[in-house]
C-alpha cells in the first residue's frame, strides 16, 4: 500500500461522501441533487466554496451555519468521514485497478440506499435504478476485458428471486424495495458472495431486532427495515468475505 494513493483515497472519500449527503437528503424529497446548489436549510444563504471542505469545515465552523448559527447535523461530517475510510479500505483490499472503481461504486450507492431505506424505511427506484444500470456498465466492461460475467449475473438473478419468494410465502416483513437491493448486490458480488452476504443479513438482522425488542424499543409488530442489514452485510462480504469463507470451508 502507498501511503500517498491511502491519503488520496480518503479525500476522495470524503468528497463523495458529501455528495451522498445531498443525495440522502434530497432524494426523498423528490428534489433534484444537482440544483440549486448547497444551501442552509435554514436561513437560505448558498454555501461558499470554501464552506463545503468535507469534514474540515464542520470543525472550522463549529457544526454551525456561518450567515445564521444554525447548527448543522453531525451525520453530515461523520458520513464523509465513514465514507473517506471505506474508500481507504477499498484501496487497501483491492489495489487499484477497475476493482477499485467498482467497489467504490457499490459501496456509494448502497451507502444513500441504506440511509435512506434507515430514515425514511422507503427504497427509491432513482437509487436502485442507478445501482443496477451500475452493476451492468461493470458486466459490460469485465465482459470487453475477459473477465468471467456469469457468476454475477446468477448472483443478481438468485439474490432477487430468493427475497422474492420470501416476500410472496411470507407476505410481509420484506418489500420490493429489498429485491432491488439484493439484485444490486448480486450483480457487484457475484454468486459466492451473494449467498454469503444474504446469510450474514439474516443473522444481522435476527440479532438486531431481537436486541430492539428486548430493549423495548420496538414491539414484534413494528416494521423494521431489511434495506440497511442487507447495506451491512454486503460491507462485511466486501471486506472480510474472502476471509470468512476461507475460514468456514477450510
Ligand atoms: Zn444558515
Amino acid at each position: 500500500m502507498d501511503i500517498y494513493y491511502g491519503i488520496l483515497a480518503f479525500i476522495f472519500g470524503t468528497i463523495i461522501g458529501s455528495f451522498l449527503n445531498v443525495c440522502i437528503y434530497r432524494i426523498p424529497k423528490g428534489e433534484s441533487i444537482l440544483h440549486p446548489p448547497s444551501h442552509c436549510m435554514n436561513c437560505n444563504k448558498k454555501i461558499k466554496a470554501y464552506d463545503m471542505i468535507p469534514v474540515i469545515s464542520y470543525i472550522i465552523l463549529r457544526g454551525r451555519c456561518r450567515y445564521c448559527g444554525k447548527k448543522i447535523h453531525l451525520r453530515y461530517p461523520v458520513l464523509e468521514f465513514i465514507t473517506g475510510l471505506l474508500y481507504v479500505l477499498i484501496y487497501i483490499n483491492f489495489g487499484v485497478g477497475i476493482e477499485l472503481i467498482k467497489y467504490m461504486v457499490f459501496i456509494s450507492i448502497m451507502i444513500v440506499i441504506g440511509m435512506i431505506d434507515f430514515h425514511t424505511t422507503d427504497v427509491y427506484l432513482k437509487t436502485t435504478g442507478t445501482g443496477i444500470i451500475a452493476g451492468i456498465i461493470f458486466l459490460v466492461i469485465y465482459f470487453y476485458i475477459g473477465l468471467p460475467i456469469k457468476t454475477y449475473v446468477y448472483g443478481g438473478v438468485s439474490a432477487g428471486v430468493f427475497i422474492a419468494l420470501i416476500i410472496l410465502i411470507t407476505k410481509g416483513g420484506m418489500g420490493w424495495g429489498d429485491v432491488e437491493i439484493a439484485l444490486i448486490c448480486g450483480l457487484f458480488l457475484g454468486f459466492k458472495y451473494t449467498m454469503l452476504m444474504l446469510f450474514l443479513a439474516f443473522i444481522i438482522g435476527a440479532v438486531i431486532g431481537l436486541v430492539l425488542i428486548l430493549l423495548g424499543k420496538k414491539s414484534r409488530k413494528d416494521y423494521i427495515p431489511f434495506g440497511p442489514f442487507i447495506v451491512i452485510a454486503s460491507f462485511i462480504t466486501v471486506f472480510l468475505g474472502q476471509s470468512i469463507l476461507n475460514w468456514y470451508l477450510f
